[in-house]
């Protein structure tokens, strides 16, 4: 069997969804199960509905969930037949119903918890896996919808919560598999899922490539398909830089180090659980299937091209902590990294100076807090507004001198932190985030002018076979 995932964009009207129900007609015989995300721009939108609520703007909130109520009606009546819709449309307004009354208590108490904060997001998902699954029944594909609430088993972290991937395979194996013997094609929907008890969480934002991951492990997937709306991992964000090139094949670890440090094509955990049962994961694009896409395995083949491609991570702030007599003291980073574990705030980038320690977060919240507290023990900068920059490949570890390559390339843009080494294959560094679309065009001349056309398309999209 294998796992057909379409993102946001594969889905965001009915053109779209009928263009899925092709795709997935077209390899009923390798038995798929389909997961999908919401349609684009709708987690966006429940996410500032219940925003809305927790802050009393009910008048606000309703309305958004109205335009989301008009908009999955009128996909799905362009999706199925006449004698189809009703019974649908019902479903439909059932469920918009229970969602406006969840905001009207958000409204009414007056705070938006993490737990209801991920019942309203939910409601993308399910509802657009019950739209998707009559859309196939209607065309004739023999779909099935699977509650993900009952199969992703997660714990408790409402918004980032951890799935259990063994209970996960049990369920999968129990529910999902008997509808593939069958004959069925299962749809659920990613991104979803619930405690063992029942509670509903999310698994963090674009967390349905790796809801489709952990299925796929879970029964033992020959291939796991993601589909989206570029031709595969670029070299470079295409929107950033029109040249990017599609990249043929990469490693597992190569596309989790471009995942994590920002490219949106994947989800970061994704590859985990495929690594760990060797199941190969293929990105493709959903406005053209004939493109042969990107494959990631366990280990890519050697190539001529020192990197595969280079991703950008913006929302980034720096932390200066500046301690002079402490620095070199025992228990003095600790109690640094400490304070940010206590805010739940992970740390990306560290570099270490005698008299500062520069560490980089996302952007959140939470950081005028973890201000107040490091000031207790040193002083404290913090600046927002910076990228993180990724340059990643294999090669990098047998090629001489490329750190001075790639900063000669910058020219004058100016870097305000670098990392090279911890895991081999990247070279990171910090820079503004104005200087995010100059630099990544700059690196992307220098280093895939010429590339490895067994690696990398040629340019124009054409393939080398
Ligand atoms: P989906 O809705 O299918 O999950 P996403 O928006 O999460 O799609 O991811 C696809 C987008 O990721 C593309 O439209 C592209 O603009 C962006 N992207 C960023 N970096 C890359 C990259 N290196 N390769 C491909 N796409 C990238
Ligand atoms: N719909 C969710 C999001 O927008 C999950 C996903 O698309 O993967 O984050
Ligand atoms: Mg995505």
């Amino acid at each position: 069997m294998i796992v057909m995932k379409f993102g946001g964009t594969s889905v965001m009207d009915p053109m779209a969804i009928d263009r899925t129900a092709h795709i997935v007609k077209g390899r009923l015989s390798r038995r798929p199960v389909v997961v999908v995300s919401a349609m684009s721009r709708v987690t966006d939108a429940l996410l500032a509905a219940g925003k809305a609520a927790g802050e009393g703007h009910r008048a606000q909130a309703l309305g958004l969930a109205h335009d989301l109520r008009l908009r999955h009606q009128e996909t799905a009546r362009a999706l199925v037949d006449a004698a189809q819709y009703p019974r649908l449309r019902d479903e439909l307004e059932h469920e918009f119903d229970t969602l406006d009354e969840l905001l009207k208590g958000i409204v009414a108490v007056g705070e938006l918890s993490p737990r209801s904060s991920d019942y309203v997001v939910s409601y993308g998902e399910r509802l657009n896996s019950r739209v998707v699954t009559e859309a196939y029944l209607a065309r004739g594909i023999r779909a099935a919808l699977v509650d993900a609430r009952q199969v992703m088993i997660t714990d408790a972290q409402h918004g980032r919560a951890i799935p259990q991937a063994e209970e996960i395979e049990h369920r999968a194996k129990n529910l999902v598999r008997p509808l593939l013997e069958d004959g069925q094609v299962p749809i659920m929907g990613g991104f979803i899922g619930a405690t063992a008890q029942g509670v509903q969480t999310t698994i963090g934002r674009g967390g349905s490539d790796f809801s489709a991951a952990l299925v796929g492990s879970g029964l033992d997937a020959e291939a796991i398909e993601i589909w989206t709306d570029v031709d595969g991992m670029m070299t470079t964000d295409p929107r950033i830089c029109p040249d990017a090139r599609r990249i043929r094949v990469i490693s597992f670890e190569e596309a989790a180090e471009l995942a994590y440090f920002g490219a949106k094509v994947l989800h970061p955990a994704t590859v985990l659980p495929a690594v760990q049962k060797d199941i190969p994961v293929f990105v493709l694009n959903s406005l053209n299937p004939a493109n042969e896409g990107t494959l990631i395995v366990g280990h890519a083949p050697r190539s001529r091209s020192t990197f595969k491609a280079i991703a950008a991570k913006k929302r980034i702030t720096i932390v200066e902590v500046v301690a002079a007599r402490m620095l070199g003291a025992h228990g003095f980073l600790k109690a640094i990294f400490d304070i940010f574990d206590k805010h739940h705030c992970s740390i990306d980038v560290v570099s270490t100076s005698e008299v500062s320690v520069s560490l980089t977060v996302d952007s959140n919240e939470a950081i005028p807090a973890i201000a107040a507290d490091l000031e207790k023990i040193a002083d404290v900068k913090y600046a927002g507004r910076n990228a993180i920059v990724c340059l990643v490949g294999e090669n990098i570890r047998e090629t001489p001198q490329i750190a001075a390559r790639v900063f000669s390339a910058l020219g004058e843009i100016n870097v305000r932190m670098i990392s090279q080494g911890a895991s081999e294959i990247n070279i990171t560094f910090v820079i503004s985030e104005d200087d995010v679309p100059e630099a990544l065009r700059r690196l992307h001349r220098a280093f895939f002018t010429e590339v490895d056309p067994e690696v990398f398309d040629l340019p124009g999209g054409a393939t080398v076979h």
